[in-house]
């Protein structure tokens, strides 16, 4: 960043407290990628940056350079996703997200994975959807922005366009047919609509995204499939996904 002010969009994806009154917020925007930044007394009684300074809060945000920091200057808050945060089991889902968004983004451009993840949080907050399909949704493409797409045009071992009884390995990231399941990898069985609603969150318009319908027992299949595929090619745990997942009111 260049010294002076610079202007910017972003919402926080973690906030850390720190000496005092002040906070660490990693913000996530669409220039700089993923940055840290300080925020003077964001924890004092009447600061004007505290909204802003708020995890999930979407701002536009005043930044300076000083020392080897970036400091917040000025906010002005464009989106709580109040939806989210007044709903316990919603607000630890969409924390999964940001701890998620935090994990496979860097510093640099992400034109594409912010609006993601807004959406995302409109689609839980204002739109209610089905979280199950949220989250499958969200994760398979956020994965696939970071270099993680599965192969699921079609069977990767014998190019059938159509897979029968078909299913994703999720250590080597393709879908296959049944009968063509090789040794080692670890394939979870999917449907044929499972499969088309896969095949629609990962080759459709970003504005697309959740305009798909499965029956509940295949959306949980969907589900299934996005998170096990996740853990699988990243390797590690979420504590925000284990949270999510132990407060929820029944199996999803
Ligand atoms: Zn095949």
């Amino acid at each position: 960043m260049q010294t002076g002010k610079l202007v910017t969009s972003g919402i926080v994806l973690r906030e850390t407290e720190t000496k005092e009154t002040d906070k660490i917020l990693t913000v996530l925007t669409p220039d700089l990628g993923k940055i840290a930044v300080i925020a003077r007394g964001a924890r004092r009684k009447n600061s004007r940056i505290a909204a802003a300074s708020q995890l999930l809060t979407y701002s536009e945000l005043t930044l300076y350079q000083r020392n080897n920091w970036c400091m917040l200057d000025e906010a002005s808050t464009r989106e709580l996703f109040d939806g989210v945060r007044q709903d316990f089991v919603l607000l630890s889902l969409a924390s999964y997200f940001a701890e998620l968004t935090e994990s496979l983004t860097d510093e640099g451009e992400a034109r594409e994975v912010l609006p993601l993840l807004l959406n995302a949080l409109y689609a839980l907050g204002t739109l209610k959807k089905d979280p199950v399909q949220v989250k499958a949704a969200f994760e398979l493409r956020l994965l696939a922005l970071s270099g993680f797409e599965p192969l699921a045009d079609g069977c990767a071992v014998c190019g059938c366009p159509e897979p029968e009884a078909p299913m994703l390995d999720v250590v080597r990231g393709i879908v296959h047919c049944g009968q063509c399941k090789e040794p080692g990898g670890l394939s979870l069985p999917l449907t044929n609509g499972a499969l088309a609603a896969m095949q629609h969150i990962l080759y459709c318009p970003p504005k697309k995204l959740y305009s798909f319908a499965l029956d509940a027992p295949q959306m949980r299949i969907l589900g299934h499939a996005a998170e096990a595929f996740m853990a699988a090619q990243l390797e590690r745990s979420f504590r925000t996904l284990d949270y999510y997942k132990a407060i929820l009111p029944d199996d999803l």
